[in-house]
């Protein structure tokens, strides 16, 4: 099937996504429970559960965004131990000061405005790296990668969730009418903005694979590195280790 994807310059990508993000900040959380019926948070507590987080950790989630996951790694680590939410995007880092700060979680919890792509934290600081639906929004996922290796620790582990690539044929059709039909109309009535959520489809589809990431993390150093599917491939939590 021909969605129409096209090519775009990087700066028009960047501005694109920052664009994205401003604009659907304030309903982010809304949206990810309906879009997702709710299942967003299945796969986010199953990668709370493999990452080994431990009290006294230091963590970074990278595009972090409203801080589902920082939440969760703030309740883990303690008061010895911290959490850094990054995110490129202030309107998105916004909301999720706000919320954590709601939640009165905030007190082991820093919040940094950081591109992926040249992280501003000296090599070896943490112990888990998470990357959850940011990724695939990142213009140079290479550099990205190599960024997130650098900064952690020998031992630790760089989690990424994403959209991946579906298994099935019937579930890839029924997924695609899903992502290009009705999920628009949903930003459209919900969020008064077809067009961001439009772009959220074509980026999940123009995401690399499942074994093309797996290659593309070795090729930043990291090794033992493998993934496990969720609901069918719709979802992959990629994991590689520093040596
Ligand atoms: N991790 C959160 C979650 O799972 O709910 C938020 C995911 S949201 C779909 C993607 C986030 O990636 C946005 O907050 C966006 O600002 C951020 N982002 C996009 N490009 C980035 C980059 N180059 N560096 C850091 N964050 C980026």
């Amino acid at each position: 099937t021909d969605f129409g994807f096209r090519e775009v310059p990087v700066e028009d990508k960047v501005k694109r996504v920052a664009d994205v993000f401003h604009s659907v900040a304030g309903k982010y959380d809304l949206m990810n429970d309906l879009m997702s019926g709710g299942v967003h948070r299945l796969w986010k507590k199953l990668t709370i559960e493999q990452s080994g987080a431990r009290r006294g950790n230091t963590i970074l989630d990278i595009a972090g965004g409203t801080g589902d996951l920082t939440m969760r790694f703030s309740r883990i680590v303690g008061a010895d131990g911290k959490v850094v939410l990054a995110d490129i995007n202030d309107s998105m880092l916004k909301v999720g000061r706000d919320r954590l700060m709601d939640k009165g979680v905030a007190g082991n919890v820093e919040f940094v405005q950081a591109n992926a792509e040249c992280l501003p934290f000296p090599d070896n600081t943490f112990d888990i790296i998470t990357i959850a639906f940011g990724l695939r929004n990142v213009t140079d996922k290479d550099a990205a990668l190599r960024s997130m290796a650098r900064v952690l620790k020998p031992g630790g582990k760089v989690m990424v969730l994403e959209f991946s690539k579906t298994d099935n044929i019937a579930l890839t059709k029924l997924y695609d009418f899903y992502s290009f039909n009705i999920l628009p109309k949903m930003g459209q009535m919900i969020a008064g903005d077809a067009e961001s959520y439009q772009y959220l489809a074509e980026s999940i589809r123009m995401h690399p694979d499942q074994e093309t990431l797996k290659g593309m993390m070795q090729n930043a150093g990291l090794v033992n590195c493998k993934y496990q599917n969720m609901t069918g491939g719709i979802v992959a939590l990629h994991t590689g280790i520093k040596p």
